[in-house]
């Protein structure tokens, strides 16, 4: 098991009610235990993650968007489906 998938399961059995509204995930998004040393590891939905990653592009100095833009190119490529 990741780390990853193991936080995952952690949040999951903390907070999921299957009777409440929304997916575990997004349940999990709206935890609100700041004090919870693995709240800001916690799974959250794609779309958050996207818009999260474009406020932390925005907040980038002009020299960290071309560090961020050279690494995203790398990615693109090494991923991308041929
Ligand atoms: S981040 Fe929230 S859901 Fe995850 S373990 Fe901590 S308190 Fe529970």
């Amino acid at each position: 098991m990741t780390p990853r998938k193991a936080i995952a399961e952690k949040c999951k059995d903390c907070t999921y009610d299957e009777f409440d509204t929304g997916t575990w995930i997004f349940q999990v998004e709206k935890c609100e235990s700041v004090e919870c040393s693995l709240h800001e590891f916690r799974p959250m939905t794609n779309a958050t993650q996207t818009k999260l990653k474009a406020e932390k592009y925005q907040n980038m100095s002009v020299e960290e968007k071309e560090k961020a833009d050279v690494l995203a190119d790398i990615v693109r490529k090494r991923f991308s489906r041929k």
